[in-house]
Parts: structure tokens; sequence; C-alpha cells
């Protein structure tokens, strides 16, 4: 039976991964900063809380992380860890950095010095290439623009790095947003979509949002965690753009959730200025053809499904609130 070690297994991608491997017949293991105090809602919405040990290991800890690689033995390691919001980066820059690149090189320099056939699989983001006007692929240069890029193009950098220099067994997924019903509320979809559905069901409030002429290439976190787990597969390492190659504005992505729902958007959307980023990405173009090509991966959702299933999810979960009322 195959291992594999899932570094932040609580969170969206952690779940859906585990219940990935679980399928795929691996015993599974998984790190949270805390496992005693673990948020383990996303791993039990998919049913698969019982069926992993978990570990508390923090990633910039190189004896705590030592201990849990020396007794789970994984295969395969998935580093899904660290603050990932782009738009906490900026009010938290040094947690940011610290817990995506000091904890990768951590990672990286821990499975040099042991020198096991482990494979990482390092979870780097296409926001690295920062504004993309025409799609960006695996050879287009990083121009992060925010501290939350800065940070995971240090990582993706520093993978690459140990795989040149060390022969490591180490990829980076440079993925687009990727989205489902396990995405918590701050992020800007879930946000909404949640509201827009309120609304739907005659809250009367409003929706407040920043800038919206931003363009971004959403797809299915679901979809996603597979194209990681084939990254593994291949006989050679290496770095693959991860995305729909579909790219809306975010103003698109809410009339289509309002439209959904039967509404106009215009009708209950306002504009926060307070919401807007000190530097931000206006055009997120993406181009996937590398794994199409190797990891025979293709997305079958891009925004319109995306929001469909959305809200199909958030429906449910009103229903099933209304029912325990
Ligand atoms: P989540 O935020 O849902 O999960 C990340 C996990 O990391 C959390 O569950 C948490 O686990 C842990 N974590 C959170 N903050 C910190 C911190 N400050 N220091 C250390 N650990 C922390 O992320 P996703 O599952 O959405 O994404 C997985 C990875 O993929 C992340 O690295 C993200 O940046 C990257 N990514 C995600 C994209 C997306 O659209 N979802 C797009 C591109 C890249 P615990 O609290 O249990 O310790």
């Amino acid at each position: 039976m195959k291992s594999a070690l899932i570094l932040g297994i609580t969170g969206q991608d952690g779940a859906y991964l585990t219940r990935l491997l679980l399928e795929k017949g691996y015993a599974v293991a998984g790190t949270s900063r805390d496992a005693q105090m673990a948020n383990l809602g996303s791993l039990a919405a998919l049913g698969v809380a019982d069926m992993v040990s978990l570990h508390s290991a923090s990633l910039t800890d190189f004896r705590g992380l030592w201990q849990v690689i020396e007794k789970v033995e994984p295969q395969e390691i998935y580093n899904l860890a660290g603050q990932s919001s782009v738009g906490l980066s900026f009010e938290q820059p040094l947690e940011t950095f610290e817990s995506v690149a000091v904890a990768t090189i951590n990672i990286l320099e821990l499975l040099r010095l042991l020198g096991k056939p482990v494979r990482l699989y390092n979870a780097c983001s296409t926001e690295c290439f920062g504004n993309a006007p025409e799609p960006a692929s695996e050879e287009t240069p990083f121009r992060p623009r925010s501290p939350y890029a800065v940070a995971k193009a240090a990582a993706c950098w520093a993978v690459s790095n140990y795989r040149e220099a060390y022969g490591l067994y180490a990829c980076s997924g440079i993925l687009s947003n990727h989205e489902s019903p396990l995405r918590p509320a701050r992020f800007v979809t879930r946000k909404i979509v949640s509201t827009a559905c309120r609304i739907a069901a005659g809250s009367g409030e409003r929706l407040s949002l920043g800038s919206t002429n931003v363009v971004r290439d959403w797809g299915w976190a679901e979809e996603y965690v597979d194209a990681m787990w084939r990254m593994l597969q291949q006989d050679d390492p290496g770095d693959f753009v991860i995305a729909t190659g579909k790219s809306f504005s975010l103003q698109d992505f809410t009339a289509q959730v309002f439209a959904e729902l039967g509404l106009d958007h215009t009708e209950h959307v306002d504009t926060n200025p307070g919401l807007f980023r000190p530097s931000d990405i206006l055009y997120s173009r993406t181009d996937p053809s590398k794994a199409r090509e190797l990891l025979d991966w293709q997305a079958s959702m891009a925004m319109p499904e995306v929001v469909r299933a959305m809200i199909g999810a958030e429906r449910e979960m009103l229903s099933a609130k209304e029912r325990c009322i």
C-alpha cells in the first residue's frame, strides 16, 4: 500500500486530495499546526475525517517535521499548508513568507538530508505571474504583485533549484484559482455565492465588493487535486500550470451568480474602495497545454459550471440549516 503525507490536510485541497488518494488505495496521513485543535470540518464534509492519521507539525520546525516523516514513511508528500489568502498577505507579509517560502525550503532541506526516494508536490500559484494579459505557461517569468505571490514564487524557485542541484523528485503545481463549497467565506467567490443565495432567499442585504474588473481563471478544486496526483506519477519531475485556460472578470462571475438565481446583480452590489488591494493583478490568463499533453489532464469545469456547482452546494447547505431550526 502506498503512503502519502499531506501537509495542510485540513484545507480545501487537503480534503479533496485525501478523498482521492483514499479512493486510489493510499494510506493517508496529514498535518495540521495543532492536530488536537484542528478544524476537521472539510474532511468530515467529505466523509474522510476518520480515515486519516493526523499529526501536529509546524513546517518551519525541522525536528518536528522529521519526526512526522519518520513515523509516516510516505512515498509522496503534498505540501498544501501555509497562509493562502492574497488579501491577508498584505496584512501578514512575514507570516505568509515564513509559512510558504521558509517552510518549503525546510521541507526540501529535510528531504535532501534524509536521502529517501520521496516525491514532493509543492502548491504554487498563477498569482506568481502577476499581470498576464497573454496566457502564462511554465516558461513565463514570475512578476509577483502581492506578498503571497512573492512567497509562492520563492518557494517555487526553491523547488526547481533543489530538483536541479540535488536531483530531488520535486514538482510545483502552478494552479489558478479553484473553488468548491469548502472554500472559506473570506474568499471572494464564496462570499459572492453565499451572499447572493441569502439575497435570493429574501435577506434584503447588499453585497459589497472591491475591484470587479480583475480577470481570473476559476476552476473546480476536485479536478485540480487529480492534477497534483498525476504530477507525482510522471517518470521525471517538473512544474505544471494547472488551470482551465478560460478567464473571466469578477464582474462576469458576479453577474453569472445573480443571473443563475434569477436576479440582476447591478441591483444588489456595491463597490467598496476599502476592499481594493494595495496592488492587484488585472489580468490572469493561463496556458495549461503542458498538463494536457504530459499529464492527460484537462479541466472540464470553467467559471459558469463552477458557479452552478457552488450555488447548488450553497442551497443544499441553506436548506439543511433550515431543517435544523
Ligand atoms: P487552505 O487555506 O484551505 O488550507 C491551507 C492549510 O494550511 C490550512 O488548512 C491550515 O491548516 C494551514 N495554514 C493556514 N494558515 C497557515 C499559516 N499561517 N501557517 C501554516 N499553516 C497554515 O488552502 P487551499 O486548500 O485552498 O490551498 C492549498 C494550497 O494551494 C495553499 O498553499 C494555497 O496557497 C495553494 N493554492 C490554492 C489555490 C486555490 O485557489 N485554492 C490556488 C493556487 C494555490 P491548519 O490550520 O490545520 O494548520
